[in-house]
Parts: structure tokens; C-alpha cells; sequence
């Protein structure tokens, strides 16, 4: 089982969690009564389902990339061409070096998921609040910013800064602990007990709690 206060793995025979020392049968009772399934980290994040959904979602960045790649190859000289304004063959290789940019972005986006570790936070800080900005020709512009704070067990704090939308902001509340799973840019809390609505890992898209499997992508939600 889980410790309810830090969500360490806590071993049958102890009555206090090692990590953070809360009693462990105040827990077991208050879970017994409060939707034990929706406290601790789902193993769904392992499942054949979810990884299918990921590595089809790398085959899709390519494709896309590739796609692009080919239409500014192909696009570049009959610009050239039609405007005089870029020679063959240079047409040609900016071309390509556009197109190879495209392909470039994708290998870094995949590689940077790959380096990625998975770590465990807790939300620390959040706040709404509107920015006023004054442009060079004296118009005001108001921006909403929503900021949120995750300090990560080994260390370091992960700020989240969006402007003029919302994002996942809503979601969290301070005190939260939640893990950040390798390569993805979502946060699993521990505890969903409360929660009327859960994120989907894959597509991002609000699933009611109760359901086990997001009818959007038909991905298995992150519950236990
Ligand atoms: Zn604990
Ligand atoms: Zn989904």
C-alpha cells in the first residue's frame, strides 16, 4: 500500500511511513471509505495500449515532418523559378535545408522524450493573476497568466508559466503530489480521490473519473 501524505511504498508490517512518518492506520481506514482506487500512481502508465498510442504518436511526427520536408523541397524552386528571385539549383538547396530543418525538430523532439526521467513533486505555488503591458504606440493589452510551481523530490523546482490559456492549470491545487511521467508533459496525482474529472494521458482531453478508458483515443486512464 501507499502512504496517504508523501506516496511512498509502504511495507505491510510498518505502522508509520519511513518517508515522511504519518501513521499508516489512520490510512488504511480513511481509504477504506474514500474511493481507494483513485489514491497512489496508476500502473496503467505501463500498459500496451498507452505505449502503442506513444509510438504511434512518433510515426505520426515524422510522417508530418516528412511531409513538410517534401512540400518546402519541391515548393522552393517553383518559387524560385516563378519569381526570379532565387536561382537553380540554390532555389534547390534552401529548399532542402528548410525541409531538413522540419525533419531535424522531429529527431529532437523524440530524443529529448528519450532522455527523459521520470520524478515525483509536489505543487507548491499558484497563482492567477492579469499582466498589463503598454505597446510602443500606447495601446494597452492585458494578458492572463497563470503560473504554477512544482518542487521535485531530488531537487529543483519546475515553473509552468501560460499565457492567455488556462492549460492544466485548473487541475492541480497546491499541496498536490503528483509524478511526472517520462517524455510526457502531464502530471499524475497521487491522490484523485476528490476529483470528479481526470486527465487523459495520451490526448490530454477531461474524462469523467469513473470511466477506466478515455473514449477519445481509448487509452486506459491512470487509475489503479
Ligand atoms: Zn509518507
Ligand atoms: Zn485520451
Amino acid at each position: 500500500m501507499f502512504c496517504s501524505g508523501c506516496g511512498n511504498n509502504i511495507e505491510n508490517n510498518e505502522s508509520f511511513c519511513s518517508h515522511c512518518g504519518k501513521p499508516v492506520a489512520e490510512d488504511a481506514s480513511q481509504n477504506q471509505n474514500n474511493r481507494p482506487t483513485l489514491i497512489g500512481y496508476s500502473p496503467n502508465i505501463g500498459s500496451q495500449k498507452f505505449a502503442q498510442y506513444q509510438k504511434k504518436s512518433i510515426i505520426w511526427s515524422f510522417l508530418f515532418a516528412g511531409i513538410l520536408a517534401v512540400i518546402t523541397i519541391i515548393a522552393f524552386p517553383i518559387y524560385g523559378n516563378a519569381s526570379g528571385e532565387i536561382a537553380w539549383p540554390n532555389s534547390l538547396f534552401y529548399g532542402m535545408g528548410i525541409g531538413g530543418m522540419f525533419i531535424a525538430i522531429a529527431i529532437g523532439q523524440t530524443w529529448r522524450k528519450k532522455l527523459d526521467k521520470t520524478w515525483d513533486g509536489v505543487v507548491i505555488f499558484k497563482d492567477a493573476y492579469r499582466l498589463r503591458e503598454r505597446t510602443d504606440n500606447g495601446i494597452t493589452n492585458y494578458q492572463n497568466v497563470y503560473e504554477m510551481k512544482i518542487q521535485k523530490d531530488n531537487g529543483g523546482i519546475k515553473k509552468y508559466k501560460w499565457r492567455n490559456v488556462i492549460g492544466t492549470y485548473n487541475y492541480y491545487n497546491v499541496g498536490d503530489r503528483v509524478r511526472h511521467h517520462k517524455g510526457l508533459n502531464y502530471y499524475e496525482k497521487f491522490d484523485k480521490s476528490n476529483d470528479k474529472k481526470i486527465l487523459c494521458i495520451a490526448c490530454m482531453s477531461y474524462v469523467d473519473i469513473e470511466k477506466d478508458i478515455c473514449p477519445r483515443c481509448k487509452c486506459p486512464l491512470l487509475k489503479l
